[in-house]
């Protein structure tokens, strides 16, 4: 037997969750499959066990270079490894009930395993056969491995997440959000981190005072940079170390590596071929600015459309799908401009809209005018340790709209939100400078600047 559905939704991650909800809530009769824990990567080897992790390796930093000081003496500083995954794991645990909860509350009925498409209008998941008025793929990514010999001896982010012991040393090999963020977690948490960049600087497409400051800041108080280092081969020692050898000859011996070299979407495993869904070069679902599939009926939303791949995205753009689809709303959609994103390194990266580069390019060099400060953070005012933020604006025309906000320092990730707001009301330079800052702090920097 065939069970029917108004909307079914395959992968219960952030996207998924989402817009199964939100069809709930407006009386579509749903279905959710997932065949993982709930949450998907986000909550069970992203976002949130990152940020525990962060907030962990933040707290050890405080101690380590700022709490002498302070006049604070910390006797006998260890870390607990093993208690802060305990209490990181059942902090996720009791996310994976609230999740429950709400998919109950909006009557959504959540199928465990994974599903593939039988014909354009079925998907099978363990042998039963389901169909539905509208599909949504929401199946997201997983890690890349590195196509080298010994690749195998190291683990991706999500092997970061099932370590119970801190490794004493550590190479991350990547260049992105999460190589950054891993190799500032571990060592901030006492790690001997190593971080291997294939060409001139870790984030090399973000605005030029990001690169700047995280560059400036890893050399004084972060993990052993490396650049133009390029992975050929990893072997394993009779000790159980790993020896990372680079295109270039050198070597570098370790107890872990972790590849932070990208992700790929989860389309293989959806049968597509019986579908009319096309994908792209690298495997993505093709989408148009509704999320329509290619295929009559089907959708795809989150990191399988490979678009922005974070989890604000997907969630918004999978709610507006729903609110379309179930809920009269036939021209909502997820404008992809100017959102606003932060990289969890130490300290925090925030940025919103485009950098200084693609400003110029896209306007021409006469039409930008940039402005810039740096300044040593007054949280490390009184300590050795003299931790700088670094800040630019990016604006655009006679008027000086605001085009690009960036920045790196401590508080940054808190301090952007409301800047996104202004930004994507279309808010000019002068808007920023007629708006009373608030003091002491470090976004004040951003509407006193000259
Ligand atoms: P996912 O959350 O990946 O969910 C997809 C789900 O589909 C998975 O649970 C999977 O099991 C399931 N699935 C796959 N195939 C099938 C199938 N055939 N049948 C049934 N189920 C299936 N973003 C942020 O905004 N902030 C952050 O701080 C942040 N940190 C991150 C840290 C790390 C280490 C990583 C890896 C990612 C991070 N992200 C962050 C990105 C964020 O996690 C993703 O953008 C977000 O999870 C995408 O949501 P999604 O719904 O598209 O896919
Ligand atoms: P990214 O795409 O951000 O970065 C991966 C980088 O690794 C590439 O840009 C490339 O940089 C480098 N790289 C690629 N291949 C190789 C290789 N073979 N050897 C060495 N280096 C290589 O991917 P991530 O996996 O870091 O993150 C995926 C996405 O997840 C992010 O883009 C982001 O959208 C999301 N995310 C968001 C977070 C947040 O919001 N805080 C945190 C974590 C992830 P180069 O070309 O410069 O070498």
């Amino acid at each position: 037997m065939v069970k029917k559905y108004d909307y079914i939704v395959i992968g219960g991650g952030s996207g998924g969750i989402a817009s199964a909800n939100r069809a709930g809530m407006h009386g579509a009769k749903v279905a959710l499959i997932e065949g993982n824990a709930i949450g998907g990567t986000c909550v069970n080897v992203g976002c949130v066990p990152k940020k525990v992790m962060w907030h962990g390796a933040q707290i050890m930093e405080d101690m380590e270079l700022y709490g002498e000081d302070y006049g604070i003496t910390i006797k006998d500083r260890q870390l607990n490894f093993e208690k802060l995954v305990k209490n990181r794991e059942g902090y996720i645990s009791r996310l994976h009930t609230i999740y429950q909860k709400n998919l109950n509350n909006n009557k959504v009925d959540l199928i465990n395993g994974y599903a593939k498409f039988v014909d354009a209008h079925t998907v099978e998941v363990n042998g039963e056969h389901y169909t539905a008025d509208h599909f949504l793929i929401a199946t997201g990514g997983r890690p890349a491995w590195p196509e080298i010999p010994g690749a195998e001896y190291g683990m991706t982010s999500d092997g970061f997440f099932e370590l119970t012991e801190l490794p004493k040393r550590v190479a991350v090999v990547g260049a992105g959000y999460i190589a950054v963020e891993l190799a500032g977690v571990l060592h901030g948490l006492g790690s001997d981190t190593h971080l291997f960049v294939r060409k001139h600087a870790p984030l090399r497409n973000f605005d030029s005072i990001i690169v700047e400051g995280l560059v400036e800041t890893m050399a004084r108080e972060g993990a052993a940079l490396h650049i133009h280092a390029v992975p050929k081969e990893v072997k394993k020692n009779e000790d159980g170390s790993l020896t990372i050898h680079f295109e270039d000859g050198s070597s570098h011996t370790t107890d872990a590596v972790i590849w932070a070299i990208g992700r790929e979407p989860n389309t293989k495993n959806l049968n597509l071929a019986v579908t009319d869904v096309e994908l792209n070069d690298g495997g993505y679902v093709k989408v148009d600015k509704y999320q329509n599939t290619t295929a009559k009926n089907i959708y795809a939303i989150g990191d399988v459309v490979g678009r922005i791949e974070l989890t604000p995205v997907a969630i918004a753009a999978g709610r507006r799908l729903s609110e379309r689809l179930f809920n009269n709303k036939p021209n909502e959609f997820l404008d992809y401009t100017n959102i606003p994103t932060v990289i969890f390194s130490h300290p925090p990266i925030g940025t919103i809209g485009m950098s200084e580069e693609e400003a110029k390019e896209t306007y021409g060099e006469a039409d930008i005018k940039v402005y810039t400060s740096i300044f040593t953070s007054m949280h490390s005012s009184i300590t050795a340790n003299r931790q700088k933020t670094y800040m630019k604006l990016v604006c655009q025309g006679e008027n000086e709209k605001v085009v690009g906000l960036h920045g790196l320092g401590r508080g940054l990730d808190e301090m952007i939100q409301g800047f996104a707001v202004a930004i994507k009301m279309g808010a000019t330079k002068a808007d920023f400078d007629n708006t009373v800052a608030i003091h002491p702090t470090g976004s004040e920097e951003f509407v006193t600047m000259r």
